[in-house]
């Protein structure tokens, strides 16, 4: 007999007691054969769950986090949502395959949502099985975890979990659940469901309830409304910032994968990019190059402004005033967008302080990068061993199969580093810690993907995992993960399939 209730979660579910009408209760599908794949330890003890108990019964926590069991407090549900997905409007789209166990208050006072994606249909699946393959929530694991080893935020995988049954795609996979931890799911998309429905008092119910939430500070605002735009905004300015700064394509920015909270959400096909190629798209939908790295600031800004407009009626008292105030809140966004990124290439480059040269110093080099599709990672990586004329640039320069455009970089560069004061070992420390060694390189990735799914060894993926927990400490024996792909004849192409 199991007994679920040996494994205690401290569930408080206040989008469920708060938010009636935003959610419909349901259930997830039975599986057959649920095995416990992965747990992230450390994740569950910040969540405060009893890692021994958990550890002690496994087979509970596979029927729990397979869905077959409602876990004790959980009260679970869908969520609905609407979205504008490749700029078009769908009007409701919704929890289709999953499904919101409830939250827990983490070990720092942090509320977290507690999620099982792939756990079948629900009433909002439209077309869908509700199902999802192991292949993507092994994906939706690594590249979550490689995102917060980075230092980026982002939600968490708790557990992935083999249902021992097929899921039907164009050829039978098999099937696996993730169960998927958040600060909340509340999209923008969330909003544009009931600002397109016209009902005003729910939108100001859900801002209420996800200021409480996420920006408490802002409830004595005189505008609370406009602060939380404005919060939301820089929020996701500062994300897509650091996405940038790591060459990470999120590849479905639709607004319904958008968070209020600022974290990374829904890992489909994303990738991050190896040669420095502003205009790279691995996804194999994304056919106009809508969601390309280059545009990303600009989608964040085009995703805000449909936010924007479902806060019309609430940001102002007198709707033009609001629509106005607004406005002038959107335009701000190249600029703090601006702002964050180039705190952070600044520091990529080494640099302690602010001069008005800075923008054009970075972006000298990103053309010559760019010139020469040289590997992002790396050279940034690189350069902290080239901090001083005369010291080790061979390995920076071999990056660049002409590296005349970087050479002269290189110059404007140390003219730059001679104006502050700092010794070069400190700066090149300071230099390590925000530029990466370990990335999810993509053929890394397939490799760990392809060892679970077709031979069911999960030793790939585990290693990876623990590679990318430190992602900015070069280790001797991992030379194979810091090293871009092999270059192959087809571009690499990535499929959305959760
Ligand atoms: P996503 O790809 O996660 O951004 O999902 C976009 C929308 O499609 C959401 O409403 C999902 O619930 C829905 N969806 C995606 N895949 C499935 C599936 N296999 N079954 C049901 N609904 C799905
Ligand atoms: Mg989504």
């Amino acid at each position: 007999m199991l007994d679920a209730t040996a494994l205690q979660i401290g569930f408080d579910n206040s989008f469920a007691r708060s938010l009636e009408g935003f959610y419909v209760p349901w259930k997830a599908d039975e599986v057959r054969a649920p095995e416990l794949l992965k747990l992230n330890l450390g994740l569950a003890e910040e969540l405060g769950i009893d890692v021994a108990a958990l550890q002690a019964d496994l087979k509970t926590a596979a029927e729990i986090f397979s869905g077959n069991v409602a876990p004790e407090g959980s009260s679970p549900l869908a969520q609905v949502y609407a979205g504008h997905q490749f700029g078009h409007f769908s009007e409701q789209l919704g929890d289709g395959r999953a499904l919101l166990l409830g939250e827990v208050v983490d070990v720092n006072g942090q509320r977290r949502d507690v999620q099982l994606k792939g756990s079948g249909r629900t009433p909002f699946s439209r077309g869908g099985d509700g199902k999802a393959p192991l292949g993507p929530v092994l994906r939706e694991y690594l590249i979550g975890e490689a995102m917060h080893g980075l230092g980026i935020p982002t939600t968490r995988a708790l557990a992935a979990v083999a249902t021992g049954e097929p899921v039907m795609r164009e050829t039978p996979l098999p099937g696996a659940v993730l169960t998927r931890v958040a600060a909340s799911h509340i999209r923008v998309g969330t909003f544009q469901f009931f600002a397109a429905r016209r009902e005003t008092e729910k939108v100001q119910q859900l801002a209420d309830y996800v200021i409480a939430r996420h920006y408490p500070e802002l409830s004595k605002e005189e505008l609370p409304y406009l602060a939380f735009f404005d919060a939301v905004a820089n929020a996701q300015a500062a994300l897509i910032a650091r996405w940038m700064q790591v060459g990470f394509i999120h590849g479905v920015m639709n607004t319904d994968n958008m968070t209020i909270s600022g974290e990374t959400i829904d890992y489909g096909p994303c990738a991050f990019m190896d040669a420095y190629v502003p205009g790279t798209v691995f996804s194999s939908i994304d056919e106009g190059g809508r969601y390309a790295y280059a545009n990303q600031p600009l989608i964040a800004q085009w995703n805000l402004t449909r936010f924007a407009e479902c806060l019309l009626e609430i940001a102002h008292p007198e709707e033009e005033e609001a629509m106005r105030l607004l406005i002038d809140s959107v335009k701000t966004f190249p600029e703090i967008y601006l702002g964050h990124w180039l705190s952070g290439m600044r520091a990529k480059i080494g640099l302690l302080t602010e001069e008005e040269g800075d923008l054009d110093l970075v972006n000298t080099l990103l053309s010559a990068m760019a010139e020469q599709g040289a590997d992002y990672t790396l050279v940034f990586r690189k350069l902290s061993s080239a901090v001083e004329a005369g010291s080790d640039d061979a390995a920076v320069l071999a990056l660049f199969e002409d590296p005349v455009a970087f050479e002269h970089w290189l110059g404007l560069w140390r003219t730059r580093l001679a104006r502050e004061d700092i010794a070069p070992e400190a700066r090149a420390s300071a230099m390590d810690v925000v530029n990466p060694i370990y990335i999810p390189r993509n053929h890394k990735v397939e490799e760990a993907l392809s060892a679970a799914v077709n031979d069911d060894d999960l030793a790939p993926f585990e290693k990876l995992l623990d590679v990318f927990q430190s992602p900015f400490t070069e280790v001797a024996g991992l030379e194979a993960y810091g090293e871009p792909a092999p270059k192959t004849a087809a571009p690499y192409r990535t499929f959305c399939g959760t």
